[in-house]
């Protein structure tokens, strides 16, 4: 039987049987990987809880007929602890897994992996806010994915900006001539945010105000669901706050 091995994150999991799972992960090399893992939900598994979601392990596996079975997984970054000991983060991350989830539907890339698995390590060192570490690795994934909007020139017809109405249909900020009657119009301190969060310029990000960031989490969220159509379940769940309370625990 063919073996591989391979790095992967953990984007969820299902019970298979009395003790067997089903291990959704996203890897490195192989885009994502629908295997077995035999034996896991007992309390001595050989896996412990390395292949739990948010997990990142390096995994081997040989090849099944319908589904690949993990022999073998030696943890690599152990953040499913960690997000799971604050509730903000947790659900950030339940976002983020799913999100990757459905946009490495058609085809993985190795930056995909290493902005997921970038995220969840922020996300397990409460490096920022949750809420701003999500819509941070959302705007991302969606431009790795095809789909980067813009926050400064008319996402339209390239009119350098900056600009006040936001279509997330049409891209980001639209100049006066393309902008619908009756486009939705944000403040330049939102529009600013949301081009700190898709770059990264986390100094901007954290000078924001609670307002502001409020403001442009709602643009990422009309953003991401337009292009992932039914909308992200776990969005929904999202706390944002400026900084995350260490004191809460995740509910089931
Ligand atoms: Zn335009």
């Amino acid at each position: 039987m063919p073996v591989y091995r391979d790095e992967a994150v953990v984007l969820r999991t299902h019970k298979l049987g009395e003790a067997d799972r089903i291990v959704t992960m996203l890897s490195r090399q192989h885009g994502k990987i629908r295997a077995v893992a035999k034996g896991v939900r007992r309390t001595a598994s050989r896996f412990g809880s390395r292949l739990e979601p948010f997990m990142v392990a390096d995994v081997q596996l040989y090849e099944g007929r319908s589904l690949d079975v993990v022999t073998q997984a030696e943890s690599i970054g152990a953040y499913g602890a960690l997000i799971a000991d604050d509730y903000a983060s947790y659900t950030a991350a339940n976002a983020m897994v799913e999100a990757a989830d459905r946009l490495t539907d058609a085809e993985a890339s190795l930056q995909q992996y290493l902005l997921l698995v970038g995220g969840l390590r922020s996300l397990s060192r409460r490096e920022h806010g949750a809420g701003l570490t999500l819509d941070s690795y959302l705007l991302r994934a969606l431009s790795l994915a095809g789909w980067a909007p813009s926050f400064q020139d008319c996402s339209r017809c390239g009119t350098p900006g900056p600009h006040t109405a936001v279509v997330v249909q049409l891209g980001g900020v639209v100049c006066e001539n393309c902008a619908p009657q009756g486009a939705p119009r944000v403040d330049s301190d939102t529009i600013a945010l949301l081009g700190a969060l898709l770059s990264g310029d986390w100094e901007t990000v954290e000078a924001s105000s609670e307002q502001t960031r409020s403001r442009a989490n709602g643009v990422v969220a009309a953003y991401t669901q337009w292009h992932l159509e039914r909308g992200l379940r776990s969005l929904q769940h999202v706390q944002h706050e400026p900084k995350p309370h260490h004191d809460q625990k995740a509910s089931g």
